[in-house]
């Protein structure tokens, strides 16, 4: 029989390994709940139609990178390559702009799909963290945001981490800039790759995205978007860098720094391993869009910013600075049971600790005491309740404390009372 291996680019997460993911998810639950964010949960395929037009008929992700399918019924659908497109549309088909909070502060969690070429920290299902706020508009969101990112890496310990940030500026700003660029690349656009050829008239400014031709002399003497922002924009931008350093973000503005979907208009960041070694440095990415809303059929003026992290790249740079993360793998109690009355007592006493919230296991095999205190090892139990049929017959039973391997005899009917004291009442 030939065995049927995983999908390319794709990954099974292992008992062990799954330990880190719940514990990261736990976290960043939680620092989203101190922000107050709450978490919105959208499918898992949308219409194709919504990232065409969300995301950008242009950008890889829509030209190159979406899972594209078509059901019983012929209708295309896409397995969501990104999270922002799907929010804002049920931001707006749920009219969460006519709520009385304003903005909107939600966040999600789920796997994301993108066809790409496999390498570390690159896969084709990841999962993907992210928050977005929309409604209205100010630097003090935009440096919520940014920080919020920031932080989330400070507090699984992650110190060699920066923020990469620049203004895109608005609409107009922005064209003035693209006819600059036409003009800077246009005479030698031939040593360029096809991508970028493509990308001249349809939207230059991702030339400066161009990962094949991040190193041609034109790059660097490219002409600065923060040189055709007006006034305003450079206001608002000052303001924000304000707040990051009152916030102690360790930020660095990069005028190249221009975001592959083309939604964006003013802040945009993108959160960088700070380590010259380290080949996939970029961990998250993010931005204003204030056209968004309005461009998915939403009402004018709606305005927001979000940001998109995944929980691959967070791993990754937690290898890196080599950290482990405080988890838990113990059990609270071990049940092991010597004879048949005992190994059905034992069953019973097992399943009254786990609904009162004891994290138990028991043998279910009546192996020898031996075996079954191996396996209370294996474990890692806190500790080993033994029930023997003599004990049984005095109402009793032996609690071992596997810290410091002392032993006394509890009454049955305190067991519960025991733990409490013990491990706490949960
Ligand atoms: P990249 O330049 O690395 O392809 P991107 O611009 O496509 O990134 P975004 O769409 O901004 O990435 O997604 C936000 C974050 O999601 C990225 O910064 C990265 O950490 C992560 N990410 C993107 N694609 C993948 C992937 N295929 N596997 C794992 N993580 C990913
Ligand atoms: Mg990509």
């Amino acid at each position: 029989m030939v065995i049927i291996n995983i999908p390319r680019g794709t990954q099974d997460i292992m008992p062990e390994e799954s330990r880190k993911w719940q514990y990261i998810e736990d976290e960043l639950r939680n620092i989203s709940q101190n922000f107050c964010y709450s978490e919105i949960r959208t499918p898992i395929f949308e219409s194709t139609d919504l990232f065409a037009r969300g995301v950008g008929d242009t950008t890889d992700i829509v030209q190159k990178e979406m899972y594209t399918f078509f059901d019983k019924s012929n209708r295309s659908l896409t397995l969501r390559p990104e999270g922002t497109a799907g929010v804002v549309r049920s931001y707006i088909e749920n009219k969460l702009f006519a709520e009385s909070i304003k903005p909107q502060k939600l966040f999600y969690i789920g796997p994301m799909f993108r066809y790409e070429r496999k390498q570390k920290g690159r896969y084709r299902q990841f999962v993907q963290y992210g928050v977005e706020v929309i409604g209205e508009e100010s630097p003090r969101i935009d440096a919520e945001v940014v920080s919020l990112a920031y932080n989330i890496y400070k507090s699984f310990g992650i110190n060699n981490i920066k923020v990469n940030i620049n203004s895109l500026g608005n609409p107009n700003e922005r064209q003035e800039y693209n006819d600059a660029l036409v003009k800077h690349f246009q005479p030698r656009i031939n040593e360029f790759c096809d991508d970028c050829k493509n990308r001249l008239h349809k939207n230059p400014m991702r030339i400066l995205d161009c990962k094949v031709d991040a190193h041609h002399e034109l790059m660097s003497t490219a002409p600065k978007l923060l040189d055709f922002l007006g006034e305003e924009s450079k206001a608002y931008f000052n303001e924000v860098l304000k707040h990051l350093d009152n916030l102690n973000v360790n930020y660095e503005v990069d005028s190249n720094l221009v975001r592959g979907l083309d939604y964006y208009t003013h802040t945009a960041f993108e959160i960088m391993i700070d380590n010259p070694e380290v080949e996939l440095k970029t961990l998250c990415g993010g931005g204003r869009y204030n056209g968004l809303v309005e461009l998915l059929g939403g009402p004018t003026g709606e305005k927001g910013i979000g940001f998109a992290l995944s929980i691959e790249r967070l791993l990754l740079a937690l290898e890196n600075e080599n950290i482990k993360l405080p988890i838990d793998d113990s059990i609270d109690i071990f049940v092991v049971s010597m004879g048949d009355r005992a190994g059905e007592f034992s069953v019973k006493l097992t399943n009254n600790l786990r609904l009162n919230n004891f994290k138990v296991q028991n043998d279910y095999f009546d192996k020898k005491m031996k075996a079954q205190l191996k396996l209370a090892d294996r474990y890692n139990s806190k500790y080993t309740i033994i029930i023997g049929d003599t004990e049984l017959t005095e109402n009793n039973v032996i609690v071992k404390d596997m810290s410091n391997f002392t032993q006394e005899t509890v009454n049955i009917d305190n067991v519960l009372k025991y733990f409490e004291e013990k491990i706490g009442g949960k």
